[in-house]
């Protein structure tokens, strides 16, 4: 692991303060807290005073205000509920998000709905090897993040596996990712080696960790707290209805963590829906292209294959990476197609 250097400094990564974490006296009978799950029309809420848990409801005609998103409550949000003499709690009020991750829709692919809101920090997890490190996974899921405002980690577990060829490759998916500012962790669970510093990096802050299947993640928080009960199927869940709904996202409290610290799972959840953004904007989610962009001839230039881009130029140049660029091709490709109605 030695012969692996970062450098990004994730130090310099600071979230913003979270919407709901001021200290505004609330109105008489009104409690705050966080939303931990969301199944539709219950949505759990732990109240900032107790930390006890109150299943909580949205007052109808909220339900469908926010015409952006099919849900207009998700989890990680800040707000206010009343509680009614059954116990629920009424949600009264959502705090204004500082950030939220949409999800493709299963009902229709024009309607979103939001996964998570207000996280301070994504983890994409990858592996060395079985599987093998997925850098146009990861090249998507930062589009997502650039687009959504969402600061990202990499981490690649499984380093055990690594052999000499694999640890030239890391390295370089290393520099690529240091290039436009992400920071890479590399780690291996089996070996409880390199836990440290992501553990320091989540301290006080409301984590998620995102990756495809296999490379480890249940391991990983499970190395960070035996105790927590996370899953990597959907869960479904029982609500007082008796109807069966699926949990796509929830959010627990790590145990010898600094306080604040949480931890959001997205059972299921295997691909972060590029949401509304236009194919033609895609080039803005490349940090690396916002320069380069602006010498193409073309306003309405592609960068695919226009005469005078700045963007080709500068792949040409070594100014950004082919791998990176390659990214770019294949997304742009995935966004380009019509929806389907
Ligand atoms: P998930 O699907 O991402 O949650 O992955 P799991 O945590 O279920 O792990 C998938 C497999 O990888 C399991 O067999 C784990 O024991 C194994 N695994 C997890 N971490 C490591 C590691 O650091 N090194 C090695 N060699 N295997 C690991
Ligand atoms: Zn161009």
């Amino acid at each position: 692991m030695e012969e692996l250097h970062k450098q990004v400094d994730p130090e310099g990564i600071t979230p913003r303060p979270n919407p709901g974490m001021d200290n505004e006296p609330l109105e008489e009978g009104l409690h705050k807290g966080l939303v931990v799950e969301s199944t539709g029309i219950w949505t759990q809420v732990k109240l900032v005073d107790d930390d006890s848990v109150v299943s909580s409801r949205l007052p109808g005609r909220q339900r469908l205000e926010d015409s952006d998103y099919a849900h207009p409550i998700a989890v990680g949000d800040w707000v206010n509920i009343r509680l009614e003499e059954d116990g629920s709690g009424m949600i009264q009020y959502i705090y204004p998000r500082k950030n939220g991750l949409p999800r493709q829709s299963t009902h229709t692919r024009r309607q979103s709905q939001l996964l998570l809101a207000n996280l301070d920090f994504l983890w994409l997890v990858q592996s060395a090897r079985q599987p093998r490190v997925n850098t146009r996974f990861i090249d998507r899921c930062l589009v997502a993040c650039e687009a959504y405002d969402i600061p990202v980690g990499i981490i690649i577990n499984k380093l055990d596996l690594a052999r000499r060829t694999d640890k030239e490759h890391l390295q370089r998916v290393i520099d690529i990712y240091a290039e436009i500012g992400v920071p890479t962790y590399t780690c291996s669970v089996l070996q409880e080696d390199g836990l440290e510093p992501i553990k320091e990096q989540m301290g006080g802050k409301v984590s998620a960790f995102f990756g495809p299947s296999g490379v480890g993640k249940s391991s990983l928080l499970n190395a960070l707290d035996p105790e927590l009960e996370l899953n990597t199927a959907p869960i479904s869940s029982s609500t007082g209805k008796g109807t069966h709904t699926t949990t796509y996202a929830l959010m627990v409290e790590p145990k010898g963590f600094p306080e604040g610290t949480m931890i959001a799972d997205t059972p299921g959840i295997r691909e972060l829906g590029l949401v509304g953004i236009p194919v033609e904007e895609l080039s803005h989610y490349f940090p690396e292209m916002t320069e380069p962009r602006s010498r193409c001839k073309y306003s309405d230039c592609s960068h695919l294959h226009e005469p005078g881009c700045g963007v080709q130029e500068a792949v040409k140049r070594g100014k950004i990476t082919q791998e990176r660029y390659d990214s770019y091709r294949a997304i742009y490709d995935t966004l380009k197609v019509p929806e389907e109605y």
